[in-house]
């Protein structure tokens, strides 16, 4: 992938004319491997207690959602936490280097012609809730306001950090590792290798590196009213007989990971509600 994203343009030619018959990088998605892992170090006891104090220190500061839901959010993604067979962090290769920019887009690799082998990660079931308002009557996309509050939640950065410092264990271990030239160039934000080993600079790491997914869901969550929710299962907004809301919006808890194959199942299930009623 690396000759691709440089925009070397024999390897544009190549994958052109490879795609016209439906082969080759363009013709599937960017990553090769893709893992949904539960939280790591869950099989020793210390780490067991250590994630248990976390779990009980967790709050939220979320403004935007009703203390009921919040409970109840907690109390589902602790479940999520603690079981060694449900996955909190999704991993995904890359055979390529793909860093992105501090505003979500992807950075082009550092100068030079090396190949690159990036993990990225994705927390599978995030506390951190944002808000979507508008700011004005006129009708206009400048006329909203939202705030992601990515990493809001401080369970959230806590268990993404486990899963860094995880991922740096896989990529020096085999079979990845020899695979991988030991020393060679890193994502130059990342501190030198073997640093994640200390939660506290993986999550610093997070904080400074970690950007969204562009995943967003629940701004007209599918929930009783008196828990923030906005649909019923009909998908029928609360207080409406005819109203119905059909796209990510209504997904309450962000599916694990990505989300566009749920987004098609609630369009099949709207379908469905809607011609039963004709
Ligand atoms: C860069 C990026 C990469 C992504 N990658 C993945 C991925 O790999 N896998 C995955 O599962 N998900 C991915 N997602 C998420 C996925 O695309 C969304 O979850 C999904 O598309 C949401 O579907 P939706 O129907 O709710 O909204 P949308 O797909 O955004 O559809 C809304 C539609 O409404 C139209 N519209 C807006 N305003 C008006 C108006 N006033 N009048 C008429 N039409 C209007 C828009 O043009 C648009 O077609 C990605 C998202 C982004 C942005």
């Amino acid at each position: 992938m690396d000759k691709l994203i440089r925009q070397d343009a024999d390897a544009i030619a190549a994958a052109m004319e490879a795609y016209a018959s439906q082969k080759g990088p363009m013709s599937r998605s960017g990553a090769n491997l893709v893992a949904q892992l539960p939280t790591p170090g869950l099989e020793t006891g210390e780490d067991l207690a250590e994630l248990t104090t976390l779990l009980q220190s967790g709050v939220s500061d979320s403004h935007s959602m009703s203390k009921a839901f919040m409970q109840s959010h907690e109390s589902f993604v602790h479940s999520i936490l603690t079981s060694p067979s449900e996955a909190t962090g999704c991993y995904i290769a890359i055979p390529g280097f793909a860093g992105p920019t501090g505003d979500g887009w992807m950075a082009p690799p550092p100068p030079g012609q090396e190949n690159y082998l990036t993990l990225t990660l994705l927390l599978a079931h995030p506390l951190s809730r944002g808000s979507v308002h508008v700011t004005s009557s006129s009708i206009s996309p400048s006329a909203v306001a939202i705030d992601p509050k990515y990493l809001a939640h401080p369970l959230d950065l806590e268990i993404m950090a486990r899963h860094l410092r995880f991922a740096e264990k896989i990529a020096t271990t085999e079979p990845l590792a020899s695979h991988l030239v030991a020393g060679g160039k890193r994502n130059p934000s990342a501190p030198p290798a073997g640093s994640f080993a200390d939660l506290n600079v993986a999550k610093d790491y997070l904080r400074k590196t970690a950007v969204g997914a562009h995943h967003f869901t629940g701004t007209c969550s599918m929930m009783p009213k008196d828990l923030g929710g906005v649909v019923d299962a009909q998908l029928r907004v609360h207080g409406c007989r005819n109203l119905r809301v059909c796209d990510a919006s209504i997904i309450p808890l962000t599916p694990r990971t990505n989300p566009q194959a749920t987004v098609y199942g609630v369009a099949e299930h709207a379908a469905r509600m809607i011609r039963a009623g004709l």
